[in-house]
Parts: C-alpha cells; structure tokens; sequence
C-alpha cells in the first residue's frame, strides 16, 4: 500500500549561518527552560458572553424578539442601527417608539466591549484599542487608516493555543473563542470611530477586514463563520463589507482550510508560513507537527482553485532564521511547483526583540529575500510595520498593560 505519510520538503545543503528557533526559549517566556506547547483544547469558559443580535441572523433576531415579548419587526430597524449607523444607544433610534427602544435594545444589543486603552500611532492614522470582555478577559484591535481603504486588525480569541515562538499572544495560551458579536462588535466600534473621525486625515469608511488580531480564527471556526456572515452581508443582515476585503489569516489548520473554501464566501486567505522547509517550520509554527509545509500549500491552492482568491503567504523575516536566499528560492519553487499567479508573499519586517535572537533582518538581506521571489515571478509586498511603536504586533498591548498593572499592583 502507498505511504500516506506527507512527504518532507527538506532544506538543501545549508548555506550562511542558521539561527535555530530552539537557540532561546520563546520570546516573552517566563521561565529559562519554557517550551512551545500547541493546543487545541479550548477552555471551558467562565460564563457565556450575553447573547447579541450580531450572534444571531434576522430570523434569530426576530424569534429573540418575539420570545420576550417584543415586536418581531422591531429586529429590522434594531439591526439597521447596529450595522448602518453603528449604533447601539437607544436615545438614537428616534424611529422607534420611544416606550420600547430601551426594552429592544437591553434585549439585543448588550454592552460587549469596555475600552482599557486607546492609543494612537503614525501621526494618528493608526488607533490600537484594548478591550475587557464580560468576564474581564482582554483582546486588542488596529485601526490603521491607508491612502486607498481603512483597515480593522480583529481578534478572534483570547489568548492563543497554536505556541508560536515569536509572537506574544502564542505565550499567553488560550483563555477562550470569541463569540461571533464580541468578534462583530470590534467592527463596529472601529466602523463609528472611522466614521466619527478619530483617525488623523478626517472621516473614513471602515473598508477592509483582517482577522490577524489575537488568536487562531480557525480554532474558533464556528463562531468565525456567522461573523463572515455578518461582515459580509447587507444591512439588515450585517455591514455589507465585501469579501474580497476580507482576510482570515491561519497558522494552517488544513482541514479547515479545505472547509472554508466550501463555504460559499470569498474571502482572502493568509496563510503564515514563514519557513519553507519542514525543518525550520516544525520548531517555528509547532502546528507544523500536525499538517506540513506541503500539505498547508496543497490546501492554500486549493483554497485560490475554488474561489479564485489569490492567497497571502505571510512571512515574517526573522534574522539568521528563515531569511536566507535560499529560503526564498525554496518557497518560490514550492509556489510555482502548485501554478502561476496564485499566490502572492508579504513578507513582515518581524517586530523585533533587541538583543534576542528573535530579530528583523538586516535591510540588504530582506532586500535580497524580496528580489529572489521577485526574479522567480512570484508578487511580493513588503508588509508595513504599522504601529510598532505602539506594540503593534498580535498580543504585545495586552501583555505590556498587564505587565505595568502588575507592577502598579
Ligand atoms: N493565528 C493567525 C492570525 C494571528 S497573527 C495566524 O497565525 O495567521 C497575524 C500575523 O502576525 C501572523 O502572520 C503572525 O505570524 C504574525 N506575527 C506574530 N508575531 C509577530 C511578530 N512579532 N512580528 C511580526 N509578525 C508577527
């Protein structure tokens, strides 16, 4: 019988010097000997987040409404003021009779997200927020405002169970899934924000979404898809974003992967490889344990096959690790290997951590990494570093708060 194991894409002989991600323990670790460690268990939460018009469709909402003794054909006009005007505050629903707004709105729209922090960067046309759940579980979102969209950072989970060495939310494990309304309720508060002009550069319509906040979307898979849902379709429904300015961004759960390209919604599909080779990427994305370099590029193209959605290799330059040429051959080579035009890499400056081995790449070797794949045909796009200064990376606000309550404490 043939071996179904997937075959390795291995290194070639190594050329230049090899920092390896086991040389120190994960960046942030508290303790010398700290280890990745990937889970896909999702903790049982303390309580459940109350229940949103935003977790439920129009039917659900009218049956919610129904159930408490409220007009059902109220669920329209309330879901217009949450995805069209943004808003959640009764003393603006003046179309609705002044005895019920309250009594709608307690029903469906409960407060889900209190701001911790707000803080700007990039002379005010980036917005990074804190946010404290229900249960006093804390998340982050980026509003960053660009020359032609505004785009959300979005956090789908508290914490993160997939152990990545280098990025800080990967430390902090998984505390819980979001629900789909705490998911669409970043949106809509960033939707206001834009709208109401807080970012530098006046007004702007919230135009694309990327689920490259906290957490692993695939991981929280069910509540993921009714909040695409939700982006995706027109008011009353939802915001009416379209999925083609949507990017749900993996580490590479791979059935899953499979499973959206089912699922009848375009949206763009970010895959964070970062190593080309089994080798580099087994100790780098521990998820790499369970689907390989060559089965997660099988299912990205896949993925562009079925919805004609040109795929993102996310690559995060880190020096001495997986910034060689060669790297950067290897991964075109692969790319090319699956067909032309059907995917594009980002490369990302790594947010750096002076004086550890978790470092961005010097300008000429992240030059040379971006010509290579360039000189093999393959689109390449340098990602900006858009709110560094405001510990823009995943996961980096949350801990650096916690960390000074802590010392304040
Ligand atoms: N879990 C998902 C989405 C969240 S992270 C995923 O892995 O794709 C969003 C992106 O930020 C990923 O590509 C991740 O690898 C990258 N990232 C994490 N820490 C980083 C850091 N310190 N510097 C640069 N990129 C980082």
């Amino acid at each position: 019988m043939a071996d179904s194991r997937p075959v390795s894409i291995a290194a070639p002989r190594r050329r230049g010097r090899q920092v390896l991600p086991t040389d120190q323990p994960p960046e942030g670790a508290t303790s010398p000997d700290a280890k990745p460690r990937l889970s896909f268990a999702v903790p049982v939460a303390k309580g459940k987040a109350p229940r949103h018009l935003a977790d439920l469709d129009l039917a659900g909402r009218k049956q919610a409404l129904k159930e408490a003794g409220l007009p059902a054909f109220r669920a329209d006009q309330l879901s217009r003021h949450y995805f069209t005007h943004f808003t959640r505050n009764p003393a603006d629903m003046t179309d609705l009779p002044a005895s019920q707004r309250t009594a709608l709105c307690d029903e469906l729209l409960p407060d889900l997200l209190s701001q911790v922090r707000a803080l700007k960067a990039d002379q005010g046309k980036t917005i990074k927020y804190l946010w404290e759940l229900f249960d006093g579980v804390r998340v982050e979102s980026v509003l960053m405002r660009y020359k032609d969209r505004t785009t959300l950072c979005v956090s789908s989970e508290a914490g993160c169970g997939m152990a990545c060495p280098f990025c800080a939310t990967g430390q902090m494990g998984l505390t819980r899934n979001l629900s789909t309304a705490e998911i669409i309720e970043q949106v809509r508060q960033a939707a206001a924000a834009s709208r109401d002009g807080e970012l530098a550069g006046g007004p702007a319509r919230l135009s694309n979404i990327v689920f490259m906040g906290m957490g692993e979307p695939m991981v929280n898979y069910k509540n993921l898809i009714p909040a695409l849902h939700r982006l995706t379709q027109s008011a009353p429904e939802g915001f009416g974003i379209s999925a083609r300015n949507i990017t749900v961004s993996t580490v590479g759960l791979v059935p899953l992967i499979k499973k959206l390209a089912t699922e009848g919604m375009p949206v763009t599909l970010a895959v964070s490889l970062h190593a080309p080779d089994d080798e580099l990427r087994d100790d780098l994305i521990p998820v790499n344990s369970r689907w390989k370099v060559g089965q997660l590029l099988d299912a990205a193209h896949e993925y562009f096959e079925a919805t004609g959605r040109r795929v993102s290799i996310e690559y995060a330059l880190i020096e001495d690790m997986n910034d060689h040429a060669w790297r950067a051959q290897l991964l075109a080579d692969e790319l090319n290997k699956r067909g032309h035009g059907w995917a594009h890499v980002n490369p990302i400056p790594l947010n750096p951590t002076p004086g550890s081995i978790w470092t961005c790449s010097r300008p000429q070797v992240q030059q040379e990494f971006v010509n290579t794949l360039r000189r093999a045909g393959i689109t390449t796009t340098v990602r900006d570093t858009r709110g560094s200064d405001i510990d823009g990376a995943c996961g980096q606000l949350a801990a650096e708060v916690l960390q000074q309550e802590r010392r304040l404490s």
